[in-house]
């Protein structure tokens, strides 16, 4: 049984509205407020919940607000907005995808109105958020990650507090570039495969159940057999994910080559055209590699 509380949802994107249209059913969205007024208007009327005018509108209703928006610069203007209604004690949970310092940069904007920020990126993309399913990754206080529980439990399956703020992101960042080294080697391995002239379904099929596999191997490497990359995990988000994880480990020194080849082979795809392609779009670089192609 979840608490009542009054939720508001800010962001009401690919992500937001499903993540918004969860808490409605769990009976815990009482506002909403998105930058393009229809897209609010629509749940309000769907759900019965309100579409405030502003984000200090929603702010000074709310006991927690979720926002969910594009970038950190989004984010961080999203904040300042909430400000003038923010009430002493409300907790804001973020699920946008954002560098961790960004994260303490907004934790900090908060403190002084006594409102706490939860760093809060999900992983799991749309079908997740649509089924409730998503991997929650926490970061902040606590206390208040343990007041939050029950809310974050409606929007996700796997809710975990990995550090204080800033730790969910860290989070996040780290699974970003799990996921560029594991789609660039299921591209290399299915181009040699092609190359050496074997039935690529078979391949995924004994493979699959291999060492050497994962889920985009077995989810992905379908669309690359086909050479169909439907909207999935789109090249556009993962670039600006991997330029975070890039700035993170510059601020411990440190140049990351599978980041940085990832980022490379990204600024080819989306020059080409194919920034709204699912990553596995990376196959169409590596295929004319056996073919004396670069
Ligand atoms: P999206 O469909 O592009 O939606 C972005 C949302 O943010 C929209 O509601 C947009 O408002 C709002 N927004 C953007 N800039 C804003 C600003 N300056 N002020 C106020 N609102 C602003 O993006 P999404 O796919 O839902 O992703 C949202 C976040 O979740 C991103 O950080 C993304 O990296 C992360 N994420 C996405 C996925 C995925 O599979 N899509 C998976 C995990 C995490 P408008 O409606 O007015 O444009």
């Amino acid at each position: 049984m979840v608490p009542a509380m009054n939720v508001g949802f800010i962001g009401l994107g690919a992500m937001g509205q499903h993540m918004a249209r969860n808490l409605h059913r769990a009976g815990l969205l009482t506002g909403a407020w998105n930058r393009t007024k229809s897209k609010s208007e629509a749940l309000a009327s769907e759900t019965g919940c309100r579409a405030f005018s502003t984000p200090a509108e929603l702010a000074a209703d709310s006991e927690v607000i979720f926002t969910c928006v594009s970038a950190d610069d989004d984010l961080l203007s999203v904040i300042e907005a909430l400000l003038p209604g923010l009430r002493k004690g409300t907790i804001v949970v973020d699920c946008s995808t954002v560098a961790a310092d960004t994260a303490r940069k907004a934790a900090a904007r908060l403190a002084p109105a006594g409102a706490a920020l939860l760093d809060c990126p999900v992983s799991g993309g749309v079908e997740g958020a649509k089924n409730a399913t998503l991997a929650v990754m926490c970061g902040g206080d606590q206390e208040i990650f343990e007041r939050a529980l029950p809310v974050l439990s409606v929007i996700g399956k796997t809710v975990a507090l990995l550090g204080p703020t800033g730790a969910g992101q860290a989070t996040k960042a780290t699974n970003q570039i799990l996921c560029a080294g594991v789609i660039q080697v299921v591209a290399e391995a299915m181009a040699f495969a092609q190359a050496e002239g074997l039935p690529l379904e078979q391949v995924i099929e004994v493979l699959g159940k291999g060492a050497g596999s994962s889920w985009y191997f077995v989810h992905r490497a379908p669309f690359m057999a086909r050479g169909e990359y439907p909207a999935g995990f789109r090249v556009r988000l993962h670039d600006k994910d991997l330029r975070i994880c890039r700035d993170m480990a510059a601020r411990h020194g440190a140049t990351l080559p599978v980041v940085e080849s990832t980022l490379a082979d990204y600024k080819r795809l989306l020059e080409t055209g194919h920034g709204d392609e699912d990553i596995s779009t990376i196959f169409r670089l590596k295929a004319p590699l056996f073919s004396g192609g670069k």
